[in-house]
């Protein structure tokens, strides 16, 4: 048996797309067969049914209608899938045979293009990554489709530079060379969840360079290494593929350097919480949730790109600082600026759809409006005098004469098809407004060319006719024949009684009559056509002008926010210490009730301050004072204000955390290995620029084992001429307090707490000294650990203590590591010590924050977070019983 003609076409399409879902057109319906139409019908819930395809078994089938497609291929997209769309390319009802069909575009996860699917605040990349192993190069090319940027970077191999360059991007697809070792594809699918694409070493060696030449004004091949433009060509070449359409709007190569920007590597942007936060994966929590109060989605995508790459150059991030300050200072134009930025749309992406030619006449209107909103934007920004505002002002072109085009050319009210007419205003193209007129009037016409001939030959009885054979004629009774002006008339049909003419001015208008509805839809659409594409030649124009607007709107978010938040302009260094005064962690402070976050300073640098060890009590704040330090470097180095009375910011190249909360990423591998793997990291890339934030190395291990490890590293990082960084580290080892005063830049802070008979009270301000107690019992009893093992635990830690306390007593030291120390050391510490107790009692914060207070506020949201209706009665029972035991407890 063989394949039926439609089928074998099917196959023969279907070779080529093999890693693709093939949506192939028949009629009005996009189907899909065999494996195809299993995966459709799993993932978007069609019924399966079958069809013939010419072989013994019916082929497996799926479909929907054309006209609902796009949703479809949003939900596949958002799986992760690829989709070639096969199209008839021939009208079916003129075809002869099989109607010829081919693919239009193949849609994947990083060229995505379509707006109600992609978020309007994050850009969409597609990535490239090219190694080369005889240099030792490699190359990183970034795409946003929807919005024409490329940017790419090469460096010397090095995995966690690829692994955080990526994961600064965070691509929803990466192109990669088949022949990537497993090793390093297993790492990157560790971290990233969007779908790779591997593509040929074929598909690398090919000539890009001439297509880049031909893409990219700005671009000379002479310029970039082999690396680049073979990493950025096949980029290319593969978008080209894809979209199969023009793609003018990618027309600025844009290279930079790595080490231009501060790097923060992919675990310290997800333990920080920059742009989702770590439980939820959403914006809400993170530092652009409390700092974006764009007005754009441009603004809103470029905000992110800020944090996603702060600056390290001290002159361009006062240039931003300098901005956000005069906006700050000048309430009123601040308000107008939000006025006029609200009704801007998103430029880029429309920008991006009139050179995809996907865009519709009401987009174009979205276009025109937001265009209408410039000239108000320049002459706010006449008012201001900074150097970046000044530029922007300078440089930001009102677009007068794409404003003109389309006011004059599309209608207000535009239909969304292109294929419907309705799309052209009155008074832009004359054969439009005559065949409306037609449309609208004939019949008013033929009425009055009556009129008009009645009147000329005096023949009162001459009427205009219609039938199907001869259309539109002029009928004269017999009688009259001899009133009918020589030559004016040709004779058509002859009746009985009258006789029938028509004129060429007749059957032109029944031409134009019969054929206005088509004429004017298919002259619409190419008046249309017309004027996109003389909007598509401007691109670069619109793009420039949308760049700037970002801008703007990012610099007027973030004085916003500086004067919502009661932020300060932090000072720029390029010397060696952060000095922060009364710093607020940006996040945690909109997170809890109002006044209620305690501010801390700090002091840190790479001589005596070097490495601040914090020491204190589970849950009183170490974790966040750490973080705070950090979000307000990277706040500082995008040129945001930042949450303190006063800071003075030396420039980090580069932030690196170890923080607990990362543990999940460890697929396959335990806990302690990742833990080790990002020490290791840290210590073999970071410089005396850097900035290190290590909470609780060690932990993960037995406790020599961890103490041993974290003293090394400490000792390292302060010893080792190459490293020498700012750091702070976070630590329940509270034997590493000795080290203060033997090893230089190690300094004590710690969190202090009030004990209060058996309770304790955080007070949760930083100060000078070491901690001696954990309190964890106390913690585990807040996380509902159960009563026994809590009584239990407390029995144990009793008989440990006394009997360290024998130990040491019998043998005259403490533990043995202490036999490091000498007996000075062993008076600073104390000191340290008596400081605590001196300070603590001064400290109290307006509202002290209990263990009875915590448990309270846990049992609000346990509560609050209970889902009934998906609850059987017996859970709701056991839940309510639970409740009812805590509320007990708290009393
Ligand atoms: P652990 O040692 O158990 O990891 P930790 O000392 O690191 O605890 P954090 O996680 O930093 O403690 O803080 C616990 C909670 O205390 C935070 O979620 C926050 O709500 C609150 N908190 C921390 N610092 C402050 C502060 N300065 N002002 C007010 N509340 C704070």
């Amino acid at each position: 048996m063989a394949l039926t003609p439609m089928m074998q076409q099917y196959m023969e399409v279907k070779e080529s797309y093999k890693d693709c879902i093939l949506f192939f057109r028949l009629g009005d319906f996009y189907e899909m067969f065999f494996e195809d139409a299993k995966i459709a019908s799993r993932e978007l819930e069609l019924v399966l049914t079958g069809r013939d395809c010419g072989l013994k078994e019916r082929a497996p089938m799926c479909g929907i209608p054309y006209h609902a497609a796009n949703s479809y291929i949003g939900r596949l997209i958002n799986k992760g899938y690829k989709i070639a769309i096969c199209e008839q390319l021939e009208d079916p009802a003129l075809a002869k045979g099989i109607v010829k069909r081919g693919i239009i575009k193949v849609v994947t996860p990083g060229t995505y293009t379509d707006s109600t699917f992609l978020e309007e605040n994050k850009n969409n990349y597609i990535a490239c990554l090219y190694i080369d192993t005889q240099t030792n190069i490699s190359a990183l090319c970034f795409a946003d489709v929807s919005t024409g940027e490329f940017n790419c970077t090469d460096t010397p191999f090095n995995l966690s530079t690829i692994l955080d360059e990526i994961s600064k991007y965070s691509p929803s697809e990466i192109l990669i060379q088949d022949s990537i070792s497993i090793d390093l594809l297993n790492k990157m699918k560790d971290i990233f969840s969007g779908s790779f694409t591997k593509l040929d070493e074929s598909y690398f060696a090919g000539e890009t360079k001439n297509m880049l030449e031909d893409q990219f004004e700005n671009f000379t091949g002479e310029n970039y290494s082999n690396e680049i433009i073979k990493c950025c060509g096949s980029l290319l070449k593969y978008i080209r593929e894809t979209q199969k359409n023009d793609l003018s709007h990618i027309n600025k190569f844009s290279y930079y350097n790595i080490v231009d920007y501060l790097t923060i590597d992919g675990n310290s942007r997800r333990n920080l919480e920059i742009t989702e936060s770590l439980r939820e994966n959403n914006k809400k929590g993170s530092l652009l949730w409390v700092i974006d109060k764009t007005n754009t989605s441009m603004g809103g995508r470029q905000l992110r790109r800020w944090l996603e790459q702060p600056l390290i150059n001290k002159v361009k991030i006062e240039e931003r600082l300098d901005s956000v300050e005069e906006i700050s200072n000048n309430i009123s134009y601040h308000e107008d600026l939000k006025e006029a930025l609200k009704n801007i749309y998103d430029i880029e992406r429309l920008v991006g759809k009139i050179s995809s030619k996907s865009v519709n006449a009401k987009e174009l209107n979205f276009l025109k409006n937001s265009i209408e909103k410039i000239p108000e934007v320049k002459s706010i920004l006449s008012n201001f005098h900074t150097k970046l505002l000044k530029y922007m002002y300078e440089n930001l072109d009102e677009l007068k004469d794409i404003y003109v085009l389309l006011d004059k050319s599309i209608l207000d009210n535009p239909a969304i098809s292109l294929k419907e007419g309705n799309l052209i205003k009155k008074g832009y193209n004359s054969d439009i407004d005559e065949l409306k007129e037609i449309k609208a009037h004939g019949k008013e016409w033929i009425a009055s060319l009556e009129n008009s001939e009645r009147e000329v030959t005096k023949i009162k009885s001459l009427k205009i006719g219609y039938n199907k054979v001869f259309g539109y004629y002029i009928e004269v009774t017999k009688s009259n024949l001899n009133l009918v002006p020589e030559g004016r008339y040709i004779r058509k049909q002859t009746l009985t009684n009258a006789e029938r003419y028509i004129t060429p001015e007749l059957k032109e208008m029944e031409d134009k009559i019969l054929g206005a509805e088509e004429k004017l839809i298919n002259l619409e659409y190419s008046v249309f056509i017309e004027v996109r594409d003389k909007i598509e030649i401007e691109v670069d124009r619109m793009q420039k002008s949308a760049k700037i607007i970002s801008e703007v709107d990012c610099l007027s978010s973030l004085a916003r926010v500086a004067i919502e938040n009661n932020y300060c302009k932090p000072k720029i260094t390029n010397s060696d210490n952060i000095i922060i005064e009364e710093g607020r962690h940006p996040v945690v402070e909109k997170m809890i009730d109002s006044g209620e976050f305690i501010s801390n300073d700090i002091n840190i640098d790479t001589g005596k301050n070097q490495l601040l060890l914090i020491t204190g009590p589970n849950m009183a704040g170490k974790s966040t004072y750490m973080r705070q330090i950090a979000l307000i470097v990277i706040m500082a180095q995008i040129g945001s204000f930042v949450p303190a009375k006063n800071a003075s910011i030396s420039v980090c190249d580069k932030i690196f955390t170890r923080i607990g909360a990362s543990d999940d990423l460890a697929s396959g591998k335990s806990t302690f290995m990742v833990e080790m793997w990002e020490v290791s990291n840290i210590l073999k890339n970071a410089t005396n620029k850097s900035l290190i934030l290590l909470d609780e190395v060690g932990r993960g291990t037995s406790t020599y084992d961890g103490l041993s490890i974290a003293w090394s590293v400490i000792e390292y990082i302060c010893k080792n001429s190459k490293l020498k960084c700012k750091t702070l580290f976070a630590t329940h080892y509270h034997e590493l307090t000795k080290l203060e005063g033997k090893i230089d830049g190690v300094k004590n802070y710690c969190v202090s707490v009030k004990e209060m008979e058996d309770n304790i009270v955080f007070l949760r301000k930083i100060i000078r000294g070491g901690a001696d107690q954990s309190y964890g019992i106390e913690v585990a009893k807040l996380a509902g650990l159960p009563e026994e093992v809590l009584k239990r635990a407390g029995e144990i830690l009793n008989s440990l203590e006394s009997k360290k306390l024998k130990e040491n007593k019998c043998a005259g030291s403490e533990i043995a590591l202490d036999a490091e120390y000498s007996i000075n050391e062993k008076k600073a510490h104390l000191k340290n010590e008596e400081m605590i107790k001196e300070k603590a009692p001064m400290l109290e914060p307006t509202r002290q924050l209990g263990f009875s207070d915590i448990e309270k506020t846990n049992l609000v949201k346990d509560i609050t977070d209970i889902d009934i209706l998906n609850m059987t009665p017996m859970d709701g029972f056991n839940k309510l019983y639970d409740i009812i035991r805590r509320a007990k407890s708290i009393r």
